[in-house]
């Protein structure tokens, strides 16, 4: 029993009574404080060692190739295989461009941030999120609403990357490397094409200062995000390397494509062009000078050089949503229920009568999810405290439930 009292931390000497937690090892112990201390430490050693390592030591054969992503991206993200395919070579380029070799005669790969375009609701953000999971390099999503008031109400521009910052530990060595996505990008445009004699400051400021970002340069990011205080230390990154993905829906954007296409009608060979266009999917048509039309000044856009667009979700991509990816919205509901040792069914019609409803009520791949917690709200409130081991969900059943809803809010939400 001695003994056991006499027992000490072999690193700072406290005994057992002075600490919360001693570990035996081989030869001596350790206090809870200095296990955590050492922690610490080898955190910040393995992390330094990580940078000086760098992407020039990424290991190529491990690095998914852009089909890989591709291939990745189906799991969780329905269709709109054109901006996945853009978005893999992107990410993919930029893996190659972080591990160039640095040599003076060598081609120096340029980056090509990209701009997706697509209605509210078409999987932009979902893309964005799930090719988050598999990056290993920093990444973060912002939302580009907050700069509309140029610095007067909304936060300084340098913001954007704050939250880059943050996910690498306030390191701007890593953030350098890092993707930023830039949500809602159509909120910074300026309200009309022409920079004439009513200058709309609120988007062309914004976008001026994005622009600065984009091109590559030395910017001080306020670490804690919002408005530039004197007071506050800033952290020098530079943004040459950031890839920066940018999304958003360009409401009305579709005005803009028919004008243009129109015009071209006169020209050479144009009835035939004209005849083959799809008039339900204008988006799929657009070109950088449609974003100059909406609003976007020339210097960003040159800035942005893979412009792709996602495609309107029909009847069978919304019926597809409801079950297919990896985390659907059924699987999720199926998973809960699971945990409660009960077995969820839902009858094949209750998915076409859900797509129906999303439809009818214009409420998109969002709306699924609202339809479908309308529908399960009281089963989900009951049968955990039931002794039900099986729930089944027919069409009757999601009627019911849903007649009980009112869609109409679901629509406004
Ligand atoms: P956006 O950013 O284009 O407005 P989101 O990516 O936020 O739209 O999509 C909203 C929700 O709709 C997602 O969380 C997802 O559940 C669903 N969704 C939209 N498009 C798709 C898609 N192509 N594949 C799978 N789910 C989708």
């Amino acid at each position: 029993m001695a003994r056991e009292k006499e027992r000490k931390c072999s690193f700072c000497g406290r005994t057992d009574s002075e600490v919360s937690l001693l570990i035996t090892g081989l030869n001596g112990y350790i206090c809870n404080e200095c296990a955590e201390q050492a922690y610490e430490i080898a955190k910040e050693a393995l992390g330094k060692h990580m940078e000086q390592a760098g992407p020039n030591d990424l290991d190529w054969e491990k690095l998914p190739k852009p089909k890989d992503i591709k291939a990745f991206l189906d799991q969780y993200v329905i269709g709109q295989d054109s901006a996945k395919r853009h978005l893999a070579v992107a990410v993919y380029n930029h893996y190659k461009r972080l591990g160039q070799k640095k040599q003076d005669n060598d081609v120096e790969i340029e980056k090509s941030n990209i701009i997706m375009v697509g209605s509210t609701g078409t999987g932009k953000t979902l893309l964005a999120h799930s090719i988050a999971r598999l990056l290993n390099v920093p990444f973060t999503i912002v939302d580009a609403t907050v700069f509309t008031e140029a610095g007067y109400v909304g936060e300084d521009i340098e913001s954007i990357l704050t939250r880059l910052l943050q996910v690498c530990d306030y390191d701007p060595k890593r953030a350098e490397q890092g993707i930023v996505f830039i949500d809602e990008i159509d909120k910074i445009a300026r309200k009309s094409d022409n920079p004439s004699i009513t200058r709309d400051v609120s988007g062309e400021g914004v976008q001026q200062g994005l622009l600065k970002l984009l091109e590559g340069s030395d910017v001080l990011v306020p670490p804690n995000g919002g408005r530039k205080h004197p007071d506050q230390k800033m952290i020098k990154v530079n943004t040459k390397n950031i890839l920066f993905i940018c999304g958003g829906a360009f409401d009305g954007i579709e005005r803009k494509i028919a004008q243009r296409l129109n015009t071209h009608v006169v020209g050479f060979g144009a009835v035939e062009n004209t005849s083959k266009i799809d008039k339900e999917n204008l988006m799929q048509y657009i070109v950088p000078q449609d974003l100059k039309s909406f609003g976007l000044i020339p210097e960003i856009i040159g800035r942005l050089p893979v412009l792709t667009s996602l495609q309107p979700l029909d009847r069978t991509a919304l019926r597809q949503i409801l079950t297919e990816p990896k985390n659907s919205i059924v699987k999720q509901y199926i998973k809960l229920l699971e945990m409660d040792g009960i077995e969820l069914i839902f009858e094949e019609e209750v998915f076409d009568f859900i797509v129906d409803k999303a439809l009818e009520y214009k409420l998109g791949a969002r709306g699924l999810r609202s339809i479908v917690e309308s529908i399960m709200l009281d089963a989900m409130f009951e049968i955990p405290s039931s002794k039900q081991k099986e729930f089944r969900v027919t069409l009757q059943y999601a009627r019911d439930q849903l007649a009980k809803t009112n869609l109409d809010k679901l629509q406004n939400s």
